[in-house]
């Protein structure tokens, strides 16, 4: 029976491009278990957008002299971009910055406040009289308390690494326009975990037994260790989700609160664009429905923790306030894989630095599958993990290369030329035919599992295996000389070969869509195995925004076995993948500075 996936992939902050390290870490994932979810008939809806609010965007916008909204705009696009080279397919990819995610999050915040999990707090926090504004704590330079260093920032010194209280630095000023600021007493609203914490405790406990270790670590273990402490969730700033109480002008969400809520926002965006606004309840609350968060490490207390106290403590009232009518509780995440971090030849990469591999400047002298193929076979799902020039090349030309693209291409040659580019009428099956196609075939068992599991690494490892083997079988069938004696045998052979290759497609397109897309055309198919993605611009009393989206139309993709007829007619064949010469790793040495 088909079930209802929800694919909930991290919100990147729109003040920065995107390199191989967050790709790895969230937004390849979530592509290939969600393409893997379609191939299995089941009703996937992938969700993310562009993080467009708080003060990553606006100190961005300080430091290029433009605006929040401008540095937004332009990142947004850039992601956009990327995403649709590298073939991530977003059911809807939109923003934070969008009439009805301010809608949904205040609603979420109404809920939480009408359920008493918010209570307000005052405290002292700068504030710049010249501008008449509080200050964020990065708008704040000054001496460290600690270290005595002159050029501390409000929330962290880089003298001492020390995190640090903005109101007890010395010598303060703000980093706008040098004015000296003053303490000034404000009030802020503070999702009461602790009130939360044995709820989000039982939630943890029933996931125990399939999380990933280091999710456990950072959640569970950490609240059983230290305990969940109150948070607050509104500031001073004006670049933001208004706080929808009255008396609170001048005062935003929190990013880090609002941000989340996007998954459901955007799921109800989604439902709006598609013409049936309810749609979004088969995601959230339907008790049967599945979600799972892609993430990177850092975000992981975020995503394991308080996005689920916040779906707590909103109960039915997020849907009582949104909607106006009956609400239900709103499902909880099923599981957050989140990944480690990949460094890059074995140093932590830096964006600041340039000690990176920019995701659309990659993409400018190579072809997206390689890049999912090594990112996926490279992933960090439970250590980090390291990028290296030189294990791409080897990885790239020892095993896309040499084990599948090769084994794909000559099979798909020779039948091509032997057999008037027909698939040739196999004689009766020998053992060993008939031994590699169950072989292969039990490959939707096996890398399904694996799959379903989000061990995507090793469900890659299993689907190349088995492309091993297939190669294996044509050495010993060798066809090739087959046809010069017999030419019924070879037909066999290459039948035989045709309808491995013909499942190994399926099995290794939720990794490899584009040459598997190609593939399935030159076997000749009329129908592709997936949908399109495409840029919509959508229109709001915020302005317009430009939304990644996903079309199904004729995708014809399913996880199952080859059921491949002979006399198809194929499509002339072109190689999948190119080797790369060692030359490459000079280049990209000089591109790195080194
Ligand atoms: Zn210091």
């Amino acid at each position: 029976m088909s079930k209802n996936i929800l694919v909930a992939v991290a919100w990147p902050y729109a003040n920065s491009l995107i390199h191989v390290g967050n790709i790895t870490g969230s937004y390849l994932p979530a592509d290939i278990f969600a393409r893997f979810q379609r191939l299995k008939g089941n009703r996937v809806l992938m969700v993310s957008g562009s993080d467009a609010h708080g003060t990553p965007v606006t100190v961005r916008a300080d430091a290029e002299n433009t605006t929040a909204l401008q540095v937004y705009q332009k990142y947004h696009a850039s992601f956009l971009e990327l995403f649709l080279k590298l073939g991530l397919c977003y059911d809807l990819f939109t923003s934070t910055h969008t009439d009805n995610h301010f809608k949904v999050s205040q609603s979420i915040f109404l809920a939480l406040k009408n359920n008493s999990y918010l209570y307000t707090e005052r405290q002292l926090q700068w504030y710049a009289p010249s501008q008449g504004r509080f200050l964020p704590d990065r708008y704040v330079e000054g001496t460290c308390y600690i270290c005595n260093y002159p050029n501390a920032r409000g929330d962290q010194c880089d003298n001492c690494g020390s995190l640090l209280e903005a109101t007890q630095l010395i010598n303060p000023r703000s980093k706008i326009d040098g004015s000296t600021p003053e303490l000034r007493e404000t009030e802020h609203f503070y999702l009461d975990l602790g009130k939360l914490q044995p709820a989000i405790v039982d939630f943890l406990r029933q996931r125990e037994s399939y999380w990933r270790p280091n999710v456990l670590r950072q959640s569970l273990g950490q609240i059983l260790a230290s305990g969940l402490h109150g948070r607050a969730i509104t500031r001073d700033l004006d670049w933001g989700i208004p706080v929808p109480v009255e008396g609170w002008e001048g005062k935003c969400l929190y990013v880090w609160f609002e941000a989340v809520i996007g998954y459901l926002s955007a799921t109800i965006e989604w439902s709006q664009i598609a013409g049936v606004p309810e749609a979004w309840h088969d995601w959230w609350y339907k008790p049967t429905a599945r979600a799972y968060y892609f993430i990177g490490k850092d975000n992981i207390p975020f995503h394991a923790v308080i996005w689920p106290g916040q779906l707590i403590g909103a109960k039915e009232w997020f849907g009582r306030l949104f909607e106006e009518r009956e609400g239900h509780p709103l499902t909880l995440p099923y599981d957050v894989p989140a990944n480690e971090f990949m460094n890059l030849e074995g140093q932590k990469i830096s964006g600041s630095r340039n000690w990176a591999v920019w995701g659309l400047d990659f993409l400018s002298r190579y072809d997206p599958d390689p890049l999912r193929y090594y990112l996926t076979a490279n992933m960090p799902e439970n250590k980090d993990t390291d990028w290296s020039w030189q294990d791409f090349l080897i990885r790239n030309n020892n095993e896309l290369v040499a084990t599948w693209g090769n084994l794909a291409n000559r099979v798909l040659a020779f039948a091509y030329k032997q057999w008037d580019g027909l698939v040739p009428q196999p004689g009766e099956l020998r053992p060993p035919d008939r031994e590699i196609i169950a072989m292969v075939e039990a490959g939707f068992q096996s890398v399904g599992e694996q799959l379903e599991a989000v061990h995507l690494r090793a469900g890659l490892m299993e689907a190349m295996r088995l492309a091993s083997e297939v190669n294996k079988y044509l050495d010993q069938a060798a066809p090739w000389f087959e046809i010069k004696s017999d030419r019924t045998a070879a037909a066999t052979s290459i039948y035989t070969a045709l309808r491995a290759i013909d499942s190994l497609k399926v099995l290794l397109s939720p990794f490899l869509p584009f040459t598997c897309e190609r593939l399935h055309s030159y076997l000749g198919y009329a129908q592709p195995l997936f949908g399109e993605q495409y840029t919509d611009t959508l229109h709001d009393s915020l302005g317009e925004h430009i939304a990644l989206r996903y079309r199904p139309g004729k995708a014809s993709g399913r996880w199952q076995p080859s059921e491949l007829q002979a006399g198809q007619e194929l499509r002339k064949p072109e190689p999948l993948f190119r080797k790369l010469e060692e030359q490459i790793l000079e280049e990209e040495r000089q591109r790195l500075g080194q």
